[in-house]
C-alpha cells in the first residue's frame, strides 16, 4: 500500500473505541440493563505473547496475540493476520466485530481474533512455518485453541498453509484427539477442509449485495434498478476476499469499472474483465497499465471514481473523515473489517448512501468455517449420505413425469434435473441461505426503528439482542 492509500486513523478514535462507539449508538435501542451491555462490550480474554525464532543467524522476538472477546457460546472462532499493523487494539477490536458476525449469522459461536506482528514477505516459508508452528504451541500451551475452545482460521496474510501448520502441530501435541481436526477452519480440503471455504467471504459479498439489490424500495430511494446486472462496481483489493467478490459481481452480470491495489488503480467505465486483470497483474506484477483502462497513480483515489457500488476488501480505515465526502458509490459493501472510520460512516449516511456492515456482509467465511467444523466434528463430508439417494429420486420422480407426460427432457435438462448435492453444491446453498436470511433480519430491525438509524447500527441491535439474550439465559454467577 502506498503512502497515499496509507490509512489515516481519526485522532480519536482506536479501532476498538470506533467498535465501541457503534455498539453504543446501537445499545440505546436495546432492552438490556447497563451491566448486560458493558458484559457483552468487554474483550473477555487478552493473550499477548512473545517468543524468540531462529531466522538465519539471528534470533528473532516475534509478537503475537489472540484476544478471546466474548465467551457467551463455545468455542471462540475468528481468523488470525499475519501483518505490521497487528496491535493489540486492532485484534481487539476484530475479536469483537466476530462476536457480532457470528451472532448475526447465527453461527453458534463466540468470537475471537489472533494477529502475529510480522510482514509475511520478508521470511521464507521455512521461516514462516518455524513462526506459526510456534505461535500454535504458543496456544496449545495457554488453552488457547481447540475444537471446543478456541478455533481460528485464515485472515489478512495467511491462508490454508498456514491452518495445515496449526492442524499439525495441535494434533501432534494433543495425540489421540479425535476431533483435531476441528481445531482450526479455513484448511486445505486435503486436511480436512470442506470445498467452498476459499470463496467463501467473497461469494458471501455477492450474495449479500444482491439482496440488498433486489430490495425494490431502497433501489428506488437511490435511484437504482432493482438487481446486480448492469450495477457499476469498484473493488479494492484483489486478495481473497476481492478477488472472489469481483468474480461472482462480474459472472453475474455486474460491470467491473474500477480495481485498486497497492501499486495504484485503473479505472474503464466501459468494463474490466476481472480475470484478465488478474491474468494481466500476474504476468507484469502490476495491474497499472492495463490496455485500455485509465491509471489512477494515488490508489485510494480509485474509490472517489464514479460507481453504483464501492467494495472495500483491503484493511480498515481506508473510508475516513478525510475522503468520505469524495465517494461517489450509493452502495458501500464492506468486504474487509472495518474499512470505514466512525466519522466516514456520518459523512456518507448524511449523504444517503447504503454502508452494507462488515459484521454482516463479510460473515460468508465464518459461516462456511461453521460448516467446516460441522464437517470435522461429524466426520463426514457433506452430500456424502445423500447425494446418491437424491438422484435416484429425482430420477424415479423425472421417469413418472415422463410417463405421465409421453414427453422426454432433454439430455443437458435430464443431467440438471437429476443432479444430487455436492459438498459444494451443499456449503453454497447454506450460504446463500444464511446470507438472504441475516439480511432481513437486519432489515426488519430497521423498519422496526422507523428507518431512523443506519444499517450498521440496525445490525448492531440484532447482535446485541442475541448476545444479550444469551448472557441473561447463561444466569451471571452471583
Ligand atoms: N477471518 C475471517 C473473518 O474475519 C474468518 C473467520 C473464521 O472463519 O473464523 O471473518
Amino acid at each position: 500500500m502506498n503512502n497515499a492509500t496509507k490509512p489515516t486513523q481519526e485522532a480519536h478514535y482506536s479501532f476498538f473505541q470506533g467498535v465501541e462507539r457503534n455498539f453504543d449508538k446501537a445499545a440505546q435501542y436495546t432492552r438490556f440493563e447497563s451491566g448486560i451491555l458493558e458484559q457483552i462490550k468487554a474483550c473477555n480474554s487478552v493473550y499477548r505473547m512473545k517468543y524468540p525464532v531462529r531466522i538465519g543467524d539471528k534470533i528473532e522476538v516475534i509478537e503475537a496475540y489472540r484476544v478471546q472477546h466474548s465467551h457467551h457460546k463455545l468455542p471462540c472462532k475468528g481468523g488470525i493476520r499475519y501483518s505490521m499493523d497487528v496491535n493489540q487494539d486492532e485484534v481487539m477490536a476484530l475479536a469483537a466485530l466476530m462476536t457480532y458476525k457470528c451472532a448475526i449469522v447465527n453461527v453458534p459461536f463466540g468470537g475471537a481474533k489472533g494477529g502475529i506482528k510480522i510482514n509475511p514477505k520478508n521470511y521464507s516459508v521455512f521461516e514462516l512455518e518455524k513462526i506459526t508452528r510456534r505461535y500454535a504451541s504458543e496456544l496449545v500451551k495457554k488453552n488457547f485453541i481447540g475444537p471446543g475452545i478456541d478455533v481460528p482460521a485464515p485472515d489478512y496474510g495467511t491462508g490454508p498453509r498456514e491452518m495445515s501448520w496449526i492442524v499439525d502441530t495441535y494434533a501432534s501435541l494433543k495425540p489421540g484427539e479425535v476431533d483435531a481436526l476441528a481445531c482450526i477452519t479455513g484448511k486445505p480440503v486435503t486436511q480436512g477442509g470442506v470445498r467452498g471455504r476459499t470463496e467463501a467471504t467473497g461469494l458471501g459479498v455477492y450474495y449479500g449485495i444482491r439482496e440488498v439489490c433486489n430490495t425494490a424500495e431502497d433501489m428506488k430511494k437511490l435511484g437504482l434498478e432493482v438487481g446486480i446486472e448492469g450495477k457499476k462496481v469498484i473493488v479494492q483489493g484483489l486478495g481473497n476476499v476481492g478477488y472472489h467478490a469481483a468474480k461472482f459481481f462480474y459472472d453475474n452480470g455486474a460491470i467491473i469499472v474500477g480495481v485498486a491495489e497497492y501499486e495504484g488503480g485503473i479505472y474503464d467505465e466501459k468494463g474490466l474483465d476481472i480475470y484478465k486483470v488478474v491474468e494481466y497483474r500476474k504476468s507484469t506484477g502490476s495491474i497499472m497499465n492495463y490496455p485500455g483502462a485509465t491509471n489512477i497513480v494515488n490508489s485510494a483515489e480509485t474509490l472517489e471514481q464514479p460507481c453504483d457500488i464501492l467494495i472495500p476488501a483491503a484493511l480498515e480505515n481506508v473510508i475516513n473523515g478525510g475522503n468520505a465526502a469524495r465517494i461517489q458509490a450509493k452502495i458501500i459493501g464492506e468486504g474487509a473489517n472495518g474499512p470505514l472510520t466512525p466519522e466516514a460512516d456520518e459523512i456518507l449516511n448524511q449523504k444517503g448512501v447504503i454502508v452494507v456492515p462488515d459484521m454482516y456482509l463479510n460473515a460468508g467465511g465464518v459461516t462456511v468455517s461453521y460448516f467446516e467444523w460441522l464437517k470435522n466434528l461429524s466426520h463426514v463430508r457433506f452430500g456424502r449420505m445423500d447425494k446418491r439417494f437424491s438422484e435416484n429420486q429425482n430420477s424415479s420422480i423425472l421417469a413418472s413425469v415422463e410417463s405421465l407426460t409421453g414427453k422426454k427432457v432433454t439430455a443437458i435438462e435430464r443431467t440438471q434435473i437429476l443432479h444430487g448435492p455436492d459438498e459444494v453444491d451443499l456449503v453454497y446453498s447454506g450460504l446463500e441461505d444464511t446470507m438472504i436470511g441475516s439480511y432481513h433480519e437486519i432489515r426488519e430491525a430497521l423498519l422496526s426503528l422507523d428507518n431512523k438509524v443506519d444499517m450498521r447500527t440496525a445490525a448492531f441491535t440484532v447482535a446485541i439482542n442475541k448476545v444479550g439474550v444469551s448472557y441473561e439465559e447463561l444466569g451471571i454467577f452471583p
